[in-house]
């Protein structure tokens, strides 16, 4: 087996944490060859629950896992760190106004960015869940100029999987038979799902999605919004937020980070004037490798971008400049 990599988990008690520690565990993400250290943060009120957390990662008896280390305190968590799943968060609680959960949040990823820049890796690869994740992954990586700009990112892969789970039901086709498909801008409800640029393989030949789905009306309507809302849909029918599709989605964008494909992956990543947006739309490169494990990336360019597209594209681009400003008030 190769040497061990030090992945760290935030929130690590919470519930994305709970099942995203077993999928790190298992293999899933770095291979079954791949043996990782899990350095696992909370805060001091949830060390017991994240001792249970421990209790259970031993008790799964997983080969991949050569050690786990709890912890309270950043430094210890970012300590020599490969890649980091910043999950933990403050939640919204009730009467907290939007702008009061982002001024609490982003205190938090600043302490945390300030954190990585002194104790981990320079080549340590930051994914950001915890929301409003575009914006913390911002704040994150001002507070961490020693570590590349380009190795932190947010996590829009929830949304990219929603979308292509849609529209494969749509079609009735599996949901691998489904790629390309963009996520324009915020991880909230100003996202533009987008599948102007998508195929879907019918009777074994990759077909455009408008072209296989005939339906302009419910790409440009239904599609949109049941992407945008399905947090909302989760909540309602659940009683809890996403975990174990948020965890997965965690998952797959690092996986996509190490692994290459030559398909769209949605990862947000702050590049001001691609498209207009601030969403980051790429593939991984398929030669240079800047580490052991992970690979360099490169925009896809030259995409055509419609009049409904921009609409919606500044919309959620303007949105994501509000929050921008408001944090760096805070901070
Ligand atoms: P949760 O409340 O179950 O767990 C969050 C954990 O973070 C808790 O254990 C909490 O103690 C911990 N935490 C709070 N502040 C911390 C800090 N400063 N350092 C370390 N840990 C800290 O929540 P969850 O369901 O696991 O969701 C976590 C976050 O992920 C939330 O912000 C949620 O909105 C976000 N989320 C993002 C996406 C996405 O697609 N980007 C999808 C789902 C959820």
């Amino acid at each position: 087996m190769a040497e061990p990599i030090r992945v760290c988990v935030t929130g690590a008690a919470g519930q994305i944490g709970y099942s995203l520690c077993y999928m790190l565990g298992s293999g899933a993400v770095f291979g079954p060859d791949q043996p990782v250290i899990l350095q696992l943060l909370d805060i001091p009120p949830m060390m017991t629950v994240l001792q249970g957390v421990c209790m259970e990662i031993s008790d799964c008896a997983m080969p991949c896992v050569r050690e786990v280390i709890p912890t309270d305190d950043p430094a210890v968590a970012f300590k020599d760190i490969d890649a980091a799943f910043l999950v933990g968060a403050m939640p919204r609680k009730e009467g907290m106004e939007r702008k009061d959960l982002l001024a609490a949040n982003v205190k938090i990823f600043k302490v945390q960015g300030q954190a990585l820049d002194q104790h981990a890796k320079k080549s340590v690869r930051v994914l950001v869940v915890g929301n409003p994740a575009n914006t913390n992954a911002l704040i994150c990586a001002n507070f961490a100029p020693s570590i590349p700009r380009e190795n932190f990112s947010a996590m829009t892969r929830l949304d990219q999987n929603r979308a292509q789970a849609q529209i494969a039901q749509k079609l009735s086709i599996p949901v691998k038979d489904v790629h390309n498909v963009i996520i324009w801008g915020n991880h909230s409800g100003t996202q533009f799902p987008d599948v102007k640029h998508a195929m879907a393989k019918i009777n074994g030949t990759d077909t455009p999605v408008y072209d296989a789905i005939k339906d302009d009306a419910f790409l440009k309507g239904d599609f949109i919004t049941t992407v945008q809302k399905r947090g909302g849909a989760v909540i309602a029918a659940r009683k809890l937020s996403s975990a174990m599709s948020a965890a997965k989605a965690a998952c797959d964008h690092m996986k996509s980070i190490h692994i290459v494909k030559s398909r769209f992956v949605n990862m947000d990543l702050y590049l001001e004037g691609e498209y207009h947006s601030f969403s980051g739309l790429l593939y991984p490169a398929s030669k240079s490798t800047s580490h052991i494990i992970f690979r360099k990336w490169t925009i896809v360019q030259g995409l055509p971008i419609d009049d409904f597209a921009r609409e919606k594209m500044d919309a959620t681009a303007k949105e994501l400049c509000e929050e921008r400003d408001d944090a760096n008030e805070v901070c």
